[in-house]
């Protein structure tokens, strides 16, 4: 499943402004719009896809991880709105602001105000974003995982759906503004009389209030509860990454828009390996009859064993490399590799047996230490490894 690029749906330049972002978005959000293009599936496809894009490339916070992850490290593929999932009601709650009305159905003021249910003034409450961390291992980071977590949250009252009144009699018209949930005030200035409009401050712009509470969540509208998310983690996240998943956070009251999920990647330590960026270090500990006649060696990587071969007369300190064993970039097919540092093991212990040998060895030349030409010296090796 290939995602258009986010730039590319809007029509605009990697460097827009907020506002030439916003100036796009809503052109095609009219010309898409599915009052306008009745039973028109490809219409409603382009629809979503820019109010998606819209919702990443709004967000300051959303568009910087964009740019730097693409779509993995913005909400795109990532459960909620990537999936497809995403509805029109969510839209039309999520980007009301954008055509200024603020209404109910923020199109109305596009097309003629044909709906009628516009309640001016109404303000969509907005649940809280809720933070968790996920703990991931050095395997699950290099292949990716689809996590299912228990989370403790604000849900929408089971008992009065939401509303947090006890039935549907237990609402009345407000008495301050009679139900248009708008408040208007006319004030003196010295340019003469200003008239202003606000949100009604006892129905908070809903125009009834509540005169019997829900006796399970005592008028809240929501209340603690438990939700199982399935949260798909692309592979070559890492410590203090964040992800986030749209309108999986605390649930708001009254018809309002659910919090986000921002997820915090943590890393569990792996036994023998070491990440470092996209290549994972494997310390590899020799004899020196191994390093000195070459050996086969069986060593560990993110998926199983693996076997190398150790050249004769090969040196402690050098690096081999394992191509392609290592971890992927974010939404990239480039992968790190593993790097296997060699290391000559100097026995502590020995018998008697192996002390007379190796003192028969002692005086042999080919012991003495003499590094040629052939030998990289320390730097050499570790300009090599940061390559
Ligand atoms: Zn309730
Ligand atoms: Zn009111």
């Amino acid at each position: 499943m290939s995602k258009r690029d986010y730039y590319d749906v809007l029509g605009v330049a990697k460097g827009a402004t907020a506002e030439e972002i916003k100036k796009s978005y809503r052109k095609l959000a009219i010309k898409y719009h599915p009052d306008k293009n009745p039973d028109d599936k490809g219409a409603e496809e382009k629809f979503k896809e820019a109010a998606e894009a819209y919702e990443v490339l709004s967000n300051p916070e959303k568009r910087q991880r964009y740019d730097q992850f693409g779509h993995a490290g913005a909400q795109g593929g990532f459960g909620g709105f990537g999936g497809g999932s995403m509805n029109m009601e969510d839209i039309f709650s999520q980007f009301g602001d954008i055509f200024g009305g603020g209404g109910g159905s923020p199109f109305d003021s596009f097309f003629g105000g044909g709906g009628g249910q516009t309640r001016g003034g109404r303000r969509v409450q907005k649940g809280t974003n809720l933070r968790i961390k996920v703990k991931l291992t050095l395997e699950e980071i290099a292949n990716g995982v689809e996590k299912k977590i228990k989370v403790n949250k604000q849900v929408l009252c089971n008992t009065c759906g939401g509303s947090g009144a006890k039935d549907k009699n237990s609402f009345s018209t407000c008495k301050t503004c009679g139900g248009s949930g708008a408040v208007r005030r006319v004030t003196n200035t010295i340019l003469g009389q200003m008239q202003t409009t606000s949100t009604c401050p006892t129905c908070n712009g809903e125009g009834s209030t509540i005169s019997a509470k829900c006796n399970t969540c005592h008028g809240d509208g929501v209340t603690r509860g438990e939700e199982t998310i399935s949260i798909n983690i692309p592979a070559g996240v890492s410590e203090g990454m964040q992800l986030s998943m749209s309108g999986k956070g605390n649930a708001a009251p009254r018809g309002g828009v659910p919090g986000d999920l921002i997820i915090l990647i943590e890393e569990t330590p792996h036994e023998t390996l070491k990440r470092e960026g996209i290549n994972v270090i494997y310390d590899l500990h020799v004899s020196f009859v191994d390093a000195t006649l070459g050996a086969t060696i069986e060593v560990p990587t993110i998926d199983g064993k693996a076997r190398i071969k150790l050249d004769p007369g090969t040196q402690g300190g050098k690096i081999l490399r394992l191509k392609g064993k290592g971890i992927p970039e974010v939404n990239s097919y480039h992968k790190g590799d593993q790097l296997i540092q060699v290391n000559i093991w100097t026995p502590k212990i020995l018998n008697n047996e192996e002390r007379e040998v190796l003192e028969k060895l002692k005086e042999s030349a080919n012991f003495k230490p003499s590094p040629g030409k052939n030998e990289k010296s320390f730097f050499e090796r570790m300009k090599e490894y940061f390559e």
